[in-house]
């Protein structure tokens, strides 16, 4: 129904949507420019194996620093760059920086390292997304077996026939596919097992709360065992605290992502961090 609406151009405006819409049409010419400018750079956020507290990999994340130094959120400028269509090139270029990372640091010696690299919807959706995929491994020399691509429950949850076709597909490639931001959508059992996917990300919100008081029937400890059951592996994210990450291993979850082990740094950071870490685990 929105869509035809959109479609014969009927849009109904109030006061403060003329104010919301102009500030997004200045946060895109914005954002289009800081591009341009290379105010744009990805950081790496260091993903754990819980047992024995090796990084094992690491997730690439944007960032978007202005001439005056302030930071903006990626939740507030992505779906500005969505909206707009500049997520096609600005997807392509992460994609490109994250697996040239990911070259950088396995000539530096960590040959188990894993990269998982987010992907919007309308990035994914494109015609020409398995192409950019392709050519950005070729490119970059960047070993698809360690490549994971993040896409997130919601986009998992619309048109399930193109999503399986696009994974099988997006599989051929050799990347993994790892579902994010997991337990806030409603995917049935019936149709997760149908989707080629090797890894479920646990919402933060999720893990924040293993550590309120009724811990008996946790989402996360459903997530878990659901990996368990369909043979995937199951990483947490946000895990902010010592006591989270026990009760996280306690449950069976073998990987965690957070401020706890590493907040998201520079490639030249990330580089230091690793080489302190001597003992880096396999992944
Ligand atoms: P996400 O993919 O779920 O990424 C995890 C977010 O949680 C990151 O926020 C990360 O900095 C944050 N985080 C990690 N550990 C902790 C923790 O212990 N506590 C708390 N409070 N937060 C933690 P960030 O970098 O602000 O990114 C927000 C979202 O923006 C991402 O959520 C992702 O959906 C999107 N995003 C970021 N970079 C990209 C990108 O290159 N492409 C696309 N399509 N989306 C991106
Ligand atoms: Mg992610
Ligand atoms: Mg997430
Ligand atoms: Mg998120």
């Amino acid at each position: 129904r929105a869509k035809s609406q959109q479609r014969a151009g009927h849009f109904y405006f109030s006061r403060s949507m003329g104010v919301e819409i102009r500030e997004r049409v200045r946060m895109m010419h914005a954002l289009r420019t800081a591009f341009g400018q290379n105010q744009l750079f990805v950081v790496y956020q260091p993903q754990i194996d819980l047992a024995t507290r090796r990084p094992v990999g690491a997730e690439a994340l944007l960032r978007w620093q202005t001439p005056d130094g302030k930071f903006i959120s990626p939740d507030r400028f992505i779906p500005i760059a969505e909206y707009s269509g500049l997520i096609i090139d600005l997807g392509e270029w992460v994609m490109r920086t994250a697996c040239r990372e990911l070259v950088d640091l396995r000539k530096a010696g960590h040959q188990n390292f894993m990269m998982s690299i987010n992907v919007s919807q309308v990035q994914f959706r494109h015609p020409h997304f398995l192409e950019m995929l392709r050519k950005a491994l070729e490119d970059t020399g960047a070993p698809p077996e360690f490549v994971e691509l993040e896409i997130t429950e919601s986009m998992a949850m619309e048109e399930p026939d193109l999503l399986i076709k696009m994974l099988a597909q997006i599989k051929q490639t050799g990347v993994s596919i790892a579902i994010d931001d997991f337990g806030t959508g409603f995917s049935s059992l019936s149709y997760l097992q149908r989707l080629q996917i090797d890894r479920l990300k646990i919402d933060r919100a999720f893990v924040t709360e293993i550590t309120g008081s009724a811990r008996g029937s946790s989402i996360a400890e459903m997530v878990i065992q659901l990996g368990r059951n369909l043979g995937l592996a199951v990483i947490a994210e946000g895990v902010e605290d010592e006591r989270q990450a026990q009760i996280l291993q306690a449950l069976g979850c073998p990987l965690a992502q957070g401020f706890l082990f590493a907040r998201p740094m520079t490639a030249t950071a990330l580089n230091g961090w690793l080489s302190n870490d001597a003992l880096e685990g396999a992944a």
